[in-house]
């Protein structure tokens, strides 16, 4: 039997990992998180760690040989060809550890969150796509508070995506989070309800 890969995405701080835990908890679903993996790309000794520190000089690094996260987005959410050039560098990484992970994985169903999935050209990987959407001022509200951001500063992150409005016209499935935390399981249940029947 082919294996069932779901592939979750949707814009920046709209619910993925909300979903993703709600999926890991109820159905048990195994997760595999591309942002895992893109972190472990610029680990410390990493080659990609070392080709940014060599084009952007050792100032995006910190005392601890860690990246500087706040210096990268400064330098990939304001300017959008560097943006690539990094992309360039972590994306192919994440898409092969994923594949690895779908490999390894002995189960029929399993879930990607890859918040790129449209920008990264890796919708190969999946056999079907859901998409996690709020309203834009909620999206800016939930960017805002979590990652204590400025509104000029969250904005850049959620222009520098595809847009929520396309990412749904590629979706088979669409998770409006614009409610409550039970409102947003209930679409869950509903999908995997609906899902299971066509299976
Ligand atoms: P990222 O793209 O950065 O990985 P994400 O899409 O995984 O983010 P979450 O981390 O799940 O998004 O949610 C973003 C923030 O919004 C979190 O602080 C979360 O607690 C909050 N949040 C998620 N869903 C709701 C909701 N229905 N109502 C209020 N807050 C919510």
């Amino acid at each position: 039997m082919n294996k069932r890969i779901i592939g979750l995405t949707g814009g920046i701080a709209t619910g993925k990992t909300t979903v993703a835990d709600y999926l890991a908890h109820t159905y048990h679903l195994p997760i595999f998180d591309a942002d895992i993996y893109a972190r472990e790309a610029v680990a410390p000794g990493s080659a990609i760690l070392q080709a940014i520190a060599t084009k952007y000089g050792e100032q995006i690094l910190l005392d601890d040989g860690n990246l500087n996260r706040v210096k990268l987005g400064e330098i990939i959410f304001n300017q959008p060809t560097e943006r690539s050039y990094i992309e360039g560098l972590i994306h192919p990484y994440v898409g092969d550890r994923l594949v690895t992970a779908i490999h390894h994985s002995s189960v029929n169903t399993l879930v990607l969150v890859v918040p790129l999935l449209f920008e990264a050209h890796m919708t190969n990987l999946v056999t079907e796509i859901w998409v996690v959407s709020c309203h834009p001022e909620q999206q800016l509200q939930r960017l805002m508070v979590r990652n204590h951001l400025t509104k000029s500063q969250a904005q850049a992150r959620i222009d520098s995506q595809m847009s929520l409005t396309e990412k749904k016209k590629l979706a088979n499935f669409i998770l409006e989070n614009t409610g409550n935390f039970d409102e947003l399981c209930q679409q869950i249940d509903r999908i995997m309800q609906d899902s299971e029947k066509l299976l």
